[in-house]
């Protein structure tokens, strides 16, 4: 059904030609975990790094990805039976398994996304975060609630949290494990089977997962993987599941939520961002900078909670841009599988395209380039420097589109109000970072500003990482929210259950319906004064 090529057939096979790399026939292993592919031609992947090819994938037809939501759908009921403790210790085994195992996973997401090893690490801990709080919280935010009845003692009231049924996931190429396990993951200890169609070009990182999830006890149907491109397959995955989850642009998200809606099923959207960082004059200016580098530059800036506007004080501008300038040029670039560089390469040739047309069309309307502004095929064919812009006039593409690259813009204010103004002058609303040394100051900024998660004296990385907290947009960032309890209650239909004991909520037999209105009205008087109601 698959296979791969390998590099050079004289010498051990690595994936793509990257040294260190796994043989290719791991590649052909996880490939071959993904549903269908009888029909369609496998396509070739290429690894970033080098331009090589990584790993031949099955491409699955429309109709073997409603089979898979046929089986899925019968492999829910058993999944639903199991108790929920059962589900949530099949995570907290995971959780074992993603640390344990995490040089092979690293090898794979720095392969097929061209990630620095730091920036893959990010997708481990984050998968372990996830399987670590959906484990160990999971059991209790799904537990039925008690409710105060409307007749104290004689309404006793709850609320249930059913699975939606069968959930059809679809992923971006950028965070291919992080983004598999936020989203798969509560699906199913929601007591739901999921079909997930993963970005062909990471497909690996999330087949690789799988392979875990089923070693950890999890019934291979309950999570099945299709791969194809959205227009081949794209009908199947709107029409068949119960509820959508999509991550991914803003143009995709809207098309597909339109056609959702005919049907009356949930979904919620991950979408775009064009994230703002302020930088309050009384912010340490180092931090700052070596801040700005991680929120700006990590995994080249394909990060959909990435920094690409700087609001900077006048009083401290000329010191951080400097300071931010130093830094970044002493980013080590590169694409070898281990800790020794500090930022990867774009992820295909997209990327890079449309990075260097935001680029290119800054700099012809006038932007300076502090430094970067160029690709750097002479490292690998997808490398482009981290980039920071001055200057920037507001007809300029990279003023308000995303760029979804190393490129982020510097602009000066001299009143806090107006930078607070200025972030939130933008259609999207996703993330968003404060910079000051006053902890409560930045609190308040930080309540002022537009966007699902903003982040104090960090770029992104501690709302990220507190899985607790609930994580999307606003505005056209997106629709609902990952993590949290909201990233595991949105997988469930609630239901309200009532029982009346005694008397009805109606009038006694004879009783005239005034004495009743007064009785009642009196009666709604003395338990809207009672505490805890
Ligand atoms: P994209 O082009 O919208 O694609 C996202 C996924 O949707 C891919 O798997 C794509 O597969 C699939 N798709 C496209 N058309 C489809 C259709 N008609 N039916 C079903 N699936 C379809 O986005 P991208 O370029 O891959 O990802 C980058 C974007 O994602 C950025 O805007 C970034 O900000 C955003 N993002 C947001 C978050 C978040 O949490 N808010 C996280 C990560 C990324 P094919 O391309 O193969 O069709």
């Amino acid at each position: 059904m698959t296979s791969t090529t390998p590099v050079n057939p004289s010498r051990p096979a690595t994936i793509g030609g990257v040294p260190g790399a796994p043989r290719t026939s791991r590649a052909a292993e996880l490939a071959d975990r993904a549903v269908g592919g009888l029909h369609n031609a496998p396509i070739e992947l290429k690894a970033p790094f080098t331009g090589l090819t990584t790993a031949t994938l099955p491409q699955a037809t429309e109709h073997e990805v409603r089979a898979a939501f046929e089986r899925a759908r019968e492999a829910q009921r058993a999944w639903a039976r199991r108790p929920v403790r059962e589900r949530a210790r099949v995570l907290r085994h995971l959780h074992d398994l993603v640390l344990d195992k995490q040089a092979e996973a690293l090898d794979l997401i720095q392969i097929e996304a061209g990630k620095s090893r730091l920036d893959a690490f990010d997708e481990i801990s984050a998968t372990a975060l996830v399987a670590a709080y959906y484990g160990k919280h999971g059991p209790g935010i799904l537990a039925p609630r008690r409710v105060a009845g409307v007749l104290p003692l004689l309404t006793k009231a709850g609320q249930l949290h059913h699975p939606k049924g069968v959930v059809g996931v679809i992923s971006p190429w950028n965070y291919p494990l992080a983004l598999t396990a936020m989203d798969v993951l509560p699906a199913l200890l929601a007591g739901n089977t999921v079909v997930q169609k993963p970005d062909n070009q990471t497909a690996l990182s999330a087949l690789w997962l799988h392979e875990l999830a089923c070693a950890a006890g999890l019934p291979p149907q309950a999570w099945q993987i299709v791969l194809g491109r959205g227009s081949q397959i794209g009908d199947a995955l709107v029409e068949e599941p119960d509820y959508v989850c999509f991550t991914g642009s803003t143009p995709t998200g809207k098309r597909l939520a339109g056609r959702i809606a005919q049907r009356l099923t949930g979904y919620s959207l991950e979408l775009g961002g064009k994230n703002p960082m302020l930088v309050l004059p009384d912010a340490d200016v180092s931090k700052a900078a070596a801040g700005a580098v991680a929120a700006c530059f990590s995994s080249a800036g394909q990060l959909c909670v990435s920094v690409e506007r700087i609001y900077v004080h006048d009083s401290i501008a000329e010191e951080f841009i400097a300071a931010f300038a130093r830094r970044t040029e002493a980013l080590r670039l590169g694409g070898t599988l281990d800790y020794g560089t500090d930022m990867g390469s774009l992820t295909s040739t997209g990327q890079l395209r449309a990075v260097s047309a935001h680029v290119d069309d800054a700099r012809a309307q006038g932007a300076t380039v502090v430094t970067g502004g160029k690709a750097r095929p002479d490292i690998g064919p997808l490398f482009y420097e981290p980039t920071i812009l001055t200057g920037v006039p507001e007809t300029a593409r990279v003023f308000a589109e995303e760029t979804f690259g190393p490129v982020v813009s510097v602009y000066r204010y001299s009143n806090v109000d107006d930078a607070v103004e200025r972030a939130n002058d933008t259609e999207f609303g996703l993330n968003a970072s404060v910079w000051s040394r006053d902890g409560k100051r930045g609190w308040e900024i930080a309540a002022r500003l537009r966007a699902g998660t903003v982040n104090v004296n960090e770029g992104y990385a501690a709302t990220f990482g507190t899985v607790g907290l609930p994580m999307g947009g606003m505005k056209e960032s997106g629709v609902g929210r990952r993590n949290g309890a909201e990233g595991l209650l949105k997988y469930t239909e609630s239901q309200s259950i009532a029982v009346q004991r005694g008397m009805r909520l109606r009038p006694f037999p004879g009783m005239p319906p005034r004495i009743w209105t007064t009785l009642m009205t009196l009666g709604m008087r003395l338990l809207a004064r009672l505490p805890r109601r």
